[in-house]
């Protein structure tokens, strides 16, 4: 029997795998490849049959004070085109979303300090208010332990930030100096120990990336046991320092989404819009590797091209809440359908 589908079996029937088993796995083509997917799409069909999960992806603001060497809104990029939404324009998406049946609102944004503790609170509360049978998910980066207790006392249950990389050198040829991978792993203890469903992840194929840091991004996935993992591929952005650097590859993104459904197989796991925007159909490939959420974007149409954190990135068509009919009818080609419930994670489902 060939290492890699024993490797695959391994993991589908819960046991652990070797760092070896692993490598093998990252590097499945043709046949075994298909053999890892189908296993991670069944797994997937075990625990949440057909249905993938809608969020409505509100993006908050362009503004940002960090200056991650990969990201289109990094602070230094004089080119790109700043907005931030008020509370109130925060709402109007929020209700032309529950209006098309989304029952999660993600808030993503860079890391404004406009959005002080006290206004982002209030925001999530009133969305509560309004829509006591929705899910809040942020996404708006590192912030104090005392930060995120407030956000989840006003509310919010989900709280979405990827680890980027769990290789601390790595991880600072990544950054600038000011961000560290302590504090990113700080902040995700917080997040998990308040009681946030927490979602980790990180990029494929960023720059410099390695076998052996997706190896430990796996392992910290596996030690870690986040309710939620985004991976989606590196894309360049023409204003970063990463401007030359080659994208991530779309088979690598996909033997990392197979690898985490088996590893945890009730994980929310979205096929990412950079999958979706890197090749056409790029996000059916995902779920069809064992991913069951996607998110659609809800921002405000005219705000939608600023929001760029690489080139190329989907902002119209089904990417926008107006083309969910036609979302659904990709899903159903693949054997799959879009759901409204409002898809917590198994553990906590009521
Ligand atoms: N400020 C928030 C939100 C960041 S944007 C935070 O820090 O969590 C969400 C994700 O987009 C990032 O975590 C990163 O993994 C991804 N991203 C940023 N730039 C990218 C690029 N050039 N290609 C692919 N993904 C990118």
């Amino acid at each position: 029997m060939n290492k890699i589908k024993t490797a695959v079996d391994k993991l589908r029937s819960c046991e652990t795998v070797s760092d070896d088993e692993l490598l093998l796995m990252l590097g499945a083509e043709g046949e075994d490849m298909e053999y890892l997917t189908e296993a991670a799409r069944l797994t997937r069909e075990e625990n949440y049959g057909n249905d993938i999960f809608i969020r409505g992806l509100i993006e908050v603001s362009s503004y940002c004070k960090n200056d991650c060497l990969y990201c289109g809104i990094r602070r230094s990029n004089r080119a790109a085109d700043r907005y931030r939404l008020t509370k109130d324009e925060i709402l109007a998406c929020a209700d032309a979303g529950y209006d098309l049946g989304f029952r999660t609102f993600v808030l993503q944004g860079g890391e404004d300090a406009y959005y002080t503790d006290e206004l982002l609170c209030d925001t999530v509360r009133t969305v509560k208010e309004r829509y006591p049978d929705c899910a809040v998910t942020l996404s708006l980066g590192e912030r104090s332990r005392e930060s995120y207790a407030a956000l989840k006392a006003a509310g919010a249950d989900r709280y979405l930030l990827r680890h980027e990389t769990a290789d601390a050198l790595h991880y600072s040829s990544l950054h600038p100096r000011e961000l560290t991978l302590e504090n990113r792993m700080r902040c995700l203890r917080d997040l998990k120990s308040l009681g946030f469903q927490t979602g980790c992840g990180f990029m494929v194929g960023s720059p410099g990336q390695e076998l052996s840091h997706l190896i430990k991004d796996i392992r910290f996935i596996e030690a870690f046991k986040p309710h939620m993992v985004g991976i989606g591929p590196f894309i360049p952005h023409k204003d970063t320092p990463f401007r030359h650097e080659a994208a991530g590859s779309v088979s690598m993104t996909l033997r990392c989404l197979a690898i985490v459904r088996l590893i945890l197989p009730q994980v929310l796991l979205p096929a990412t819009t950079a999958l979706g925007s890197i090749e056409e159909g790029g996000r059916e490939r995902g779920i069809l590797a064992g991913a069951n959420v996607v998110m659609p974007n809800l921002s405000p149409a005219d705000v939608r091209s600023k929001y760029l954190l690489y080139n190329n990135k989907l902002a119209t068509g089904v990417e926008s809440a107006e083309g969910i009919r036609s979302l659904d009818e990709k899903m159903r080609a693949i054997g799959c359908r879009i759901v409204t419930a409002r898809g917590d994670h198994i553990s906590i489902q009521k």
